[in-house]
């Protein structure tokens, strides 16, 4: 009879995760530790079955629809099934609203990204608009425009599904996505002393939404970033017709597949500036730390996914005589895998608590500084991480992570969207420098040293890394090019070495093994990045 090989099997990812647990149990006070519980069980049991289903049955995408049978231009998008049931899910779980619940204080943020990280792989790109519905509550706070946010806020935060709103961000345009000094959507005041916005957005991953918020050039302001304006659009009016918006077409991407991304027209779309008209990229702003954020959360959620599923099939599959987890090699694979993932993972949820800290007022000045330099190095090295671990899971199936219906080679695919979107990873490393510009390496050596206290038998790697990246970067700080040229490399280096640091403390704090072992093998794997040749512009290479 033919062999037939199990697959790998996924059980309740709440139960099953370990790391998530342990950090859970030494970052929350007790009993907001046992109130969630529950609904973080019900969030791992949910993935399971998600998994389990998206195997038995094909791939849905959304589809446009421009046209009705009469010729009338409706634009209607249709989602996924998974998608019509995200709204019931956001409000019954709060992926928005439990992060900025006032009962949780400084922890309300890290409970809403232990939910996002359950959640995510499951959602299917649900959790996009739902990072930038975050944003945009975040921003409208952060904004004080008192008539925007007693309309928008309690849409985005409701609790109740039929309350909710979806919220896009409509920077990207042609000219630039990096660089929104090149928007080209006008913004004109008319008589009746409306705003109304013309031009072309080129990526909308949530044009289903029903509000955006959006950088437009009032007529007349003149070239560059400085010039833009936020404003605030409702996608549709009273009656449910588009609000001057036509939608062009969905995106053919390589990944994110149900993610409705669409490029469309603003043709008088009517719009409220947010705040102060010149102050446009500022106000925005937190819309980014925000969804970097849950990025770096998402992306931590698929490499969590990745190696459950790689050492799952690694307990089941046999090559040579013995189940694959038994072969050494195999083994050291997956495990210096895990201690990577160990160590991003300690960022993100570190980013995740500062964003708390530093939202209810109980962050320090040191700390505040910090969140501005983590965020950017949190997000660009977990989504690099996150292709990484995809791709040598993909490898770790052999053939099978190959074939699409396994449901592994989506992983890879989806993965390469988190170092593009929300700032490309060179786009973040320069935001990394212009943050240390201005606020010194201080605040970062000083937060490596105190943790460094608790766990003096790690120091010596640590120490030397953090003094040799402090070197280069005084060393460079007034060769402009050369820093540019290596600011990949030395934001990588100070990422690692602060994970290292925070996987430090964890070992010594509380014996725990799996942060020891993680720990022992990242270290292994060296903290530095830095290039020893940081040329650029004009390189021999580039021809
Ligand atoms: C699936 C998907 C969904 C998206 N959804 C949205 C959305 O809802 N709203 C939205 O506004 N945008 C969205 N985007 C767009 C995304 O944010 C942009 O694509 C991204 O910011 C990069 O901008 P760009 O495409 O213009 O690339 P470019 O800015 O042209 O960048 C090209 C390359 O140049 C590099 N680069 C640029 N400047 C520098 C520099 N100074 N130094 C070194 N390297 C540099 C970049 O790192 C990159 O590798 C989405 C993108 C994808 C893929």
């Amino acid at each position: 009879m033919d062999f037939i090989q199990a697959g790998p099997e996924l059980t309740n990812t709440f139960a099953d995760d370990r790391l998530l647990r342990a950090y859970l149990d030494g970052a929350l006070p007790a009993a907001m530790r046992a109130a969630i519980e529950s609904d973080l069980d019900a969030l791992g049991a949910q993935a399971a079955d998600a998994w389990r289903v998206a195997r038995s049955r094909p791939s849905v995408e959304p589809v446009l629809t421009q046209w009705d049978a009469w010729g009338e231009r409706v634009d209607r998008i249709e989602i996924t099934p998974v998608w019509h049931d995200g709204a019931a899910l956001t409000a019954r779980f709060g992926f928005v609203a439990a992060g900025h619940d006032p009962r949780f204080g400084e922890f309300a943020r890290i409970d809403q990204f232990a939910r996002v990280y359950l959640y995510h792989v499951a959602s299917e790109f649900y959790t996009c608009p739902l990072a930038m519905s975050d944003g945009a509550a975040t921003a409208l706070k952060a904004a004080g425009n008192r008539a925007i946010s007693e309309r928008a806020l309690p849409h985005l935060l409701a609790r109740d599904a039929s309350q909710l709103w979806l919220s896009g961000q409509w920077m990207t345009e042609t000219a630039g996505g990096s660089d929104v000094g090149n928007t080209e959507t006008i913004a004109r005041r008319g008589d009746d002393g409306r705003w109304r916005l013309s031009g072309r957005k080129w990526f909308t991953s949530a044009v289903v939404g029903e509000m955006a918020l959006t950088l437009a050039r009032p007529e007349g302001a003149g070239d560059g970033a400085d010039a833009l304006a936020l404003f605030y659009v409702e996608t549709r009016d009273a009656a449910g017709r588009w609000n001057g918006i036509r939608i062009d077409r969905l995106k053919d991407k390589l990944g994110t597949r149900e993610l409705p991304t669409a490029e469309i027209h603003l043709d008088g779309t009517i719009a409220e500036p947010v705040g102060e008209l010149a102050r446009g990229v500022r106000l925005i702003a937190p819309v980014l730390n925000v969804t970097r954020t849950w990025n770096a959360i998402c992306a931590l959620a698929t490499m969590r996914r990745c190696l459950a599923l790689a050492t799952s099939y690694a307990r089941v599959r046999r090559a040579f005589g013995r189940p694959l987890i038994e072969q050494p090699l195999h083994a050291a694979t997956l495990a210096s895998l895990h201690a990577e993932f160990a160590a991003a993972f300690e960022l993100g949820f570190h980013v995740a608590a500062l964003l708390g800290r530093t939202e209810t007022g109980a962050a320090s000045d040191d700390e505040r500084a910090l969140l501005r330099l983590l965020t950017p190095l949190a997000k660009l090295w977990t989504g690099k991480l996150a292709v990484r671990i995809a791709s040598e899971t993909c490898e770790a199936f052999g053939g099978a992570g190959y074939i699409e219906n396994t449901g592994i080679p989506q992983l890879l695919r989806d993965a390469q969207v988190y170092p593009i979107w929300e700032g490309t990873t060179n786009v973040l490393a320069l935001d990394a420098l212009r943050v240390l510009s201005k606020s010194g390496i201080d605040p970062f050596r000083n937060a490596i040293e105190a943790m460094l206290a608790d766990a003096p038998s790690h120091a010596g790697a640590i120490d030397t890394t953090v003094a040799t990246a402090a070197r280069w970067f005084h060393e460079y700080a007034g060769e402009r090019e050369i820093l540019e040229a290596g600011a990949r490399g030395f934001a990588l280096t100070l990422a690692r070495t602060y994970a290292a640091a925070l996987l430090a403390r964890r070992a010594a704090r509380t014996s725990d093994a799996l942060a020891r072992a993680a720990l022992a093998r990242f270290l292994d794997h060296g903290l530095s990045r830095l290039s020893a040749n940081p040329a650029g512009k004009g390189d021999a290479l580039l021809g």
